[in-house]
């Protein structure tokens, strides 16, 4: 295993390029800056030094990617599909060939431990190799004859697309995005949160050395005001698929409405794991607080509500502070690093302000409750006990490692309590009793559950949210539904009837 040490060494090589030359935008073939020359820019969450310039586009520059996308698309659509698996495919290997360097980039722009981004990069390959097989049956459709026709159904790519996504794991969620989106026989103009560029373009780097043809994949770097909303409203940019908060999405609605965007959100959750008395508990208490505390708690399928049944709280809570005190934060490049420094300060000063709100409202903290003196944007990994479900901690998406823990009687009250958030994106039941699994499961508002499993992705199952957690599924086909019109072709099949006026 490599040391911190060694880490940041083999980092300031692979960042070197980006010292120098900055974060570009990729319009057509060719990297470049912003029209307007202008730059942001990029700080580590670590320790807030700089990193590099990145390019702050404007509308003209969303301008000119939406037009290279718009050139590029119908050879990639018309592409023979086993082409465009194999250029998937190889940047799937081009992924694999640089993924220390991409987990290293991740680490440093993003403050997320090194444990979970090496892994992270590789999950990204394996989403563009899961998809570069599924290109050669993008285009399947049904026959549904009848009496006199052969209807036909077939699945044709939607056009140019834009991609909007946020900075936790960026890369793995960018990759989650774009490669449905390429095998469908889209092409796409990819606008990449500002606080995280920097994995998204070695992820175009890749793209083009992997041989994607010029203008099938764009990047068009900035803030979202200003180049993700003028991407959501360009006239040629057929449909958005976004990830992020509940109300940019709301947002996004809006200006998208005038060009009639189609549009696929992954939004924000504030999911419950339940744990009723008969569950395996060793194992609850493993998975409550792996999916709390692990990836910064910055996560949208966080357990970020646990529901403990009345008659096992004391016991499961003494067993859970003991874990959460032992948490190790510290540097992101530290192998041993559990949890490192938040994305942003400004980030960071919301998920401390819930500290003062959690007290007023009547929670214990029980542990954490601090923001960590010294530079970077380190927290101490939090737990709220005696909380109420009304409370505004077990309310509203906090989306760092903070835990809210809630007690209930019966199985009533858990699915009333687990059901009574605006959001409904994962929800993970700890039971050994089938029965209630079923019934707790077909009652439990939202678009992911497991039981007895922490969050265990299987790329072809449907992934997404429900109420204000999303719109539209990705995974499997579900992706191509959204990337892909479906169109219906009627032959006839003989010389039926056709109704003869003004003869
Ligand atoms: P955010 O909504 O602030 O930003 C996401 C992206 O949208 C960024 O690229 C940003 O520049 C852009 N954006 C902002 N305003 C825009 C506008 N008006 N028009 C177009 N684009 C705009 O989200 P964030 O803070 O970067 O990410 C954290 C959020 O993402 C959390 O709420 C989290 O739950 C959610 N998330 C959801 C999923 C999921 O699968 N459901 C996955 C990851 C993250």
């Amino acid at each position: 295993m490599t040391t911190l040490q060694q880490n940041l060494e083999k980092l300031e090589s692979h960042l070197a390029h980006f010292r120098e030359h900055g974060i570009l935008n990729q319009i057509g073939d060719e990297a470049r800056p912003a029209i307007s020359g202008a730059t942001f820019d990029n700080h580590s969450p670590v320790d807030e030094s700089f990193i590099c310039k990145v390019a702050k586009s404007g509308a003209e520059d969303v301008d000119a990617a939406a037009k290279a996308a718009k050139e590029a698309f119908p050879a990639w659509r018309d592409i023979d599909p086993a082409n465009r698996k194999k250029i998937l495919h190889r940047i799937a290997d081009r992924i694999v060939a640089r993924a220390e360097e991409i987990a290293l980039a991740e680490c440093w722009d993003t403050g997320q431990a090194h444990r979970y981004m090496s892994k992270a990069a590789l999950r990204g390959a394996e989403n563009f190799r899961f998809f570069a097989d599924k290109a050669l049956s993008a285009r399947d459709g049904q026959v549904l004859p009848s009496a006199t026709l052969m209807n036909v159904t077939t699945r044709v790519p939607i056009g140019p697309v834009g991609i909007i996504t946020p900075w936790n794991t960026p890369f793995m969620l960018s990759t989650w995005k774009i490669a449905p989106a390429l095998a469908a026989g889209c092409t796409v103009v990819h606008k990449p949160a500002e606080f995280s560029p920097v994995t998204a373009r070695i992820l175009m780097d890749i793209a083009e050395e992997a041989g994607l043809p010029a203008g099938v994949w764009n990047l068009v770097n900035g803030f979202g005001e200003e180049a993700g909303k003028a991407l959501t409203e360009h006239p040629d940019i057929k449909a958005i698929a976004f990830v992020g908060e509940s109300k940019t999405g709301s947002m996004i609605m809006k200006q998208g409405a005038d060009t009639l965007k189609r549009v696929h959100f992954e939004l924000g959750g504030k999911n419950p794991v339940i744990v009723f008395d008969d569950a395996d508990l060793d194992r609850a208490l493993d998975a409550a607080i792996f999916m709390i505390y692990s990836l910064n708690g910055e996560r949208c399928t966080s357990s970020s509500r646990l529901l403990v049944q009345e008659n096992i709280a004391e016991e499961f809570q003494k067993k859970l502070v003991e874990r959460v005190n032992r948490i190790k934060v510290g540097h992101p490049l530290d192998p041993s690093t559990e949890i490192g420094p938040l994305i942003h300060k400004t980030h960071l000063d919301k998920v401390t302000s819930y500290f003062d709100i959690a007290k007023a409202d009547g929670a214990t903290i029980a542990v954490g409750g601090e923001a960590i003196e010294g530079k970077g944007h380190f927290v101490k990994p939090t737990l709220f006990t005696d909380a109420k479900p009304a409370m505004r901690v077990a309310q509203e998406e906090i989306f760092g490692p903070v835990l809210t823990a809630i007690t209930f009687k019966d199985e009533d009250e858990a699915l009333e309590i687990a059901n009574g958030v605006q959001y409904g994106l994962t929800g993970y039941v700890w039971t050994n009793d089938l029965t209630r699994a079923l019934r707790f499961t077909s009652k439990l508002e939202a678009g992911m559950i497991w039981v007895n499993s922490e969050n265990v992705r299987h790329l072809p199952t449907p992934f997404g949210g429900v109420k204000a957690s999303g719109i539209g599924r990705d995974g499997g086909d579900w992706s191509f539904e959204f990337y892909m019109e479906q169109k219906h072709v009627g032959f006839a099949t003989g010389q039926h009837h056709i109704p003869q006026l003004g003869k």
